[in-house]
């Protein structure tokens, strides 16, 4: 495969930095961070030491979040009393309809703005804001502690932006001064759409990330254990032994692992490596990939949670109870930097 043309110098995508973004457009304005878990807590806390007006919104049956979020200095509200120019949906993607139904619907007004930091309701059609106000999105790469930190120490987790409404003209600005709030820009922002950022998000976590990984791992413990090897040998070689490559490719990128392993390894990974990731692999990889694009996968997964979660529970229970988590348990005790 190649890669198109370059569009934006030496990136293909469009991105923004520090100078690119302007707080001012946030200035003035009241932000309504509905709530204070993993990236609640960090926009919060980070758009207030920016010098904006923050307030928290947490239901008020979740006393830790909310004991947590007044230890920090935060004015909370209870959801009923949701208000602010930008309101910043940071729950859970699945709980975020019924909220925004009951409590954040009725409270937008001609140009509001409302935020989301992973496109999955709005792309879905599961969150249908009004026409007069910005629907934006800011997305940090990264877990919530990670872009408090970085803040902290003067830099920033790079984001994805993107704009899926702009009543005011001004979204992109807008979503600009609240990457730049919360120190994305220090790093970069990417410019995305609600619907790039939410398939792709998907497939990764799908075929790579979760669902891959977890599979790969698993299947070649199994093999070394069918074939008579010890599990707890096969349990360093296959699980372990990966944090040591995927921070290699991390740092430096997928030659750089190669580099890095020995002259055995190297010439058997590449040439066996393909014989497991075959041409069927890659078609049902596209598959998957159709079944996000069409909604199928979503409407599965809306449907699984209206039922209760029973396929998604039962599957839990099968990864729980897996050999290798039971070596693993015992194996994860000799290893003395693991807490
Ligand atoms: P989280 O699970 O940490 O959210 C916890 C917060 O949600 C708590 O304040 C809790 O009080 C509140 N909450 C839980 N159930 C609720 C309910 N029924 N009603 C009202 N409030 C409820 O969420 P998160 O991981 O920070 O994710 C927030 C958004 O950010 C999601 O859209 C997610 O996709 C996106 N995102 C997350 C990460 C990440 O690393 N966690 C990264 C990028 C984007
Ligand atoms: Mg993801």
């Amino acid at each position: 495969m190649k890669l198109e043309k370059n569009r934006f110098g030496d990136c293909m995508a469009k991105i923004y930095r520090e100078d690119d973004a302007d707080l001012g457009f946030l200035k003035g304005k009241k932000i309504c961070i509905v709530g204070y878990g993993s990236q609640g807590h960090a926009h919060a806390l980070n758009l207030r030491d920016s010098g904006l007006d923050v307030v928290v919104a947490l239901p008020e049956w979740d006393k830790d979040y909310w004991k947590k979020a007044e230890k920090d200095g935060m004015k909370v509200l209870k959801l009923e009393e949701i208000d602010g120019d930008l309101i910043a949906m940071l729950i859970p993607d699945m709980v975020q309809p019924g909220v925004y139904k009951k409590f954040v619907e009725h409270r937008l007004r001609d140009g509001s703005t409302i935020l989301f930091a992973h496109g999955f309701n709005i792309h879905y059609n599961q969150i249908v804001p009004p026409k007069n106000v910005d629907v934006i999105m800011v997305a940090p790469k990264g877990p919530g502690p990670l872009v408090r930190r970085m803040f902290l120490e003067g830099k920033g987790v790079p984001a994805l932006i993107a704009v899926n409404q702009n009543s005011s003209g001004r979204a992109l600005k807008i979503a600009l001064a609240y990457a730049k709030g919360i120190g994305a820009t220090r790093a970069g922002v990417i410019e995305t759409t609600f619907k790039e950022e939410t398939e792709t998000d998907l497939f990764g976590e799908q075929v790579d990330l979760c669902g891959g990984v977890a599979e790969m791992i698993k299947m070649s413990f199994e093999v070394l254990v069918e074939f008579g090897y010890q599990p707890e040998v096969a349990y360093f070689e296959v699980l372990h032994e990966l944090k040591l490559i995927v921070d290699l490719i991390y740092e430096g990128g997928i030659f750089n692992m190669w580099k890095a392993v020995s002259e055995t390894a190297k010439y058997g990974g590449m040439t066996r490596g393909k014989r497991i990731f075959t041409e069927d692999i890659k078609q049902e990889m596209k598959k998957i990939l159709r079944e996000i694009q069409s909604g199928e996968f979503a409407k599965e997964w809306i449907l699984e949670n209206i039922a209760g979660r029973p396929v998604y529970t039962k599957l839990l229970e099968k990864e729980a109870n897996h050999p290798i988590e039971i070596v693993g348990k015992e194996m994860r005790k000799m290893i003395p930097w693991l807490k």
